[in-house]
């Protein structure tokens, strides 16, 4: 019975339906001449003209208070307004951290003074955030991080180094899990949240390269940084319990099940043209919806969960886990299916967005928490561990 109480709602409110059909309209112009390989970005893609037209329209901080430049609508109306964005592949990446985990973060442990000072222009779509949790050398292991930031009479001296930090290149701020207090055997004990302005002397930035030649993220070094008293984010030593919260709602969105419908849509489209479909490419088709429809039920019933206040760790792991299987599978399987059409002749830019989800797939499993560490969440989560 606890499992099936975790897949109470799985259709989205009526009130937050009624918004689609007008984003979907304002999308269909806005994307119309990106090609469909650009597109297959979306929530890699970095387009800060395109955030700050999202903020214009009153669609970003949809959920956030009046009072910090929010829209005060219930968390289904922002969730369709993420689907659309993606289903559509619109270049959300520059916003897409701050607004779905950096603001609500700050708006739920922060001052009123940090409250007031950054979640307006996140929701204005000026401002952007990135993550800094992964270390090298601490990696899924997050407890074990060594980077210090040390009290001091100006506020925090920041030492050490983070990595994957994506679009760190871009962002003004990053939220950092730090130790604060105690040795890395202390584990969850002595971790912070602090706000990093990246423009501090002692910052340096260093993009990666990925394989499909983007770098969309980044070694960040800090050496010295001297952090205001204000930059500490909730309690200190209480990073540990702010992150975990965080990640639930990292893990459950849609975006953990959306990132290769742009290729499915192309493909789709292309089936459409051909007098006679393949059967075995129509039985894909179909099966590929028939796993993507219960995946969303459950991403929307974890939602209803993040709603009520709860913090559904364990679910939010199963999204992400079986979201990105999917997701890898999609590019895996239309690539087989394209490749057994000898002599056909298949779209250039159908070609084209194969190829880039070809190269940046692998990374979905690792993105936002492994798939080991997940699949051991899940199991602990079950009692099989
Ligand atoms: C595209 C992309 C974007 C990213 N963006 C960010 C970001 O913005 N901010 C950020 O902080 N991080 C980011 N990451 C980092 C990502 O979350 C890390 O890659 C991840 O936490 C794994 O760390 P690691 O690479 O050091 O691997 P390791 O932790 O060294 O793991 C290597 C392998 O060992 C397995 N493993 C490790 N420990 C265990 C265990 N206890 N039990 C079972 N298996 C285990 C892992 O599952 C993995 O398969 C990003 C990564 C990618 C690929």
């Amino acid at each position: 019975m606890t499992i099936l109480n975790g897949l109470g709602l799985t259709r989205i409110p009526p009130e937050g339906e009624a918004l689609r059909a007008e984003v979907r309209a304002f999308l269909q112009d806005a994307v119309k001449d990106i090609p469909a390989h650009i597109r297959a970005k979306s929530w890699s893609g970095y387009d800060p003209a395109f955030s700050r037209r999202l903020g214009e329209k009153g669609w970003l901080g949809m959920t956030f208070p009046t009072a910090y430049g929010g829209h005060a609508q219930g968390a289904f109306a922002r969730y369709v307004v993420v689907e659309e964005l993606l289903n559509f592949g619109a270049p959300v990446g520059s916003h897409w951290i701050a607004e779905r985990q950096s603001a609500p973060l700050i708006l739920k442990y922060g001052t009123e003074a940090q409250k007031q000072r950054y979640v307006p222009p996140v929701a204005r779509g000026e401002s952007f955030f990135c993550i800094g949790m992964s270390e090298p050398n601490a990696g899924s292991d997050l407890a074990s991080v060594r980077t210090r930031a040390v009290p001091n009479d100006a506020g925090w001296l920041l030492n050490g180094q983070k990595i994957w930090t994506t679009n760190a290149q871009h962002c003004q701020y990053m939220i950092a899990l730090v130790r604060t207090s105690g040795e890395a055997a202390d584990r969850h004990k002595g971790l912070s949240q602090l706000i990093v302005d990246l423009n501090l002397p002692g910052v340096t930035v260093r993009p990666i390269e990925d394989m499909s030649g983007d770098s969309h993220f980044c070694e960040v070094f800090f050496e010295n940084v001297q952090l205001a008293p204000d930059a500490l984010v909730g309690a200190e030593g209480q990073g540990w319990e702010q992150v975990t919260a965080e990640l639930a709602f990292e893990r459950s969105g849609p975006e953990r099940l959306f990132s290769s419908v742009v290729l499915f849509d192309q493909w789709l489209a292309f089936l459409r043209t051909e007098a006679t479909p393949r059967a075995e490419s129509l039985r894909l088709a179909g099966q590929i919806l028939t796993r993507l429809a219960p995946l969303r039920a459950l991403s929307v019933a974890v939602q209803e969960k993040l709603v009520q206040g709860q913090s559904p760790i364990v679910e939010a792991a199963l999204v992400k886990d079986q979201g990105t299987v999917l997701e890898q599978y999609i590019p895996a399987a239309i690539a087989d299916d394209l490749m057994a059409r000898e002599g056909a002749a298949i779209p250039h830019e159908l070609m084209l967005t194969l190829n880039y989800l070809t190269l940046v797939s692998p990374c979905y499993t690792l993105r936002g928490g492994t798939r080991s560490i997940l699949r051991g969440m899940i199991a602990r989560g079950l009692g099989l561990r």
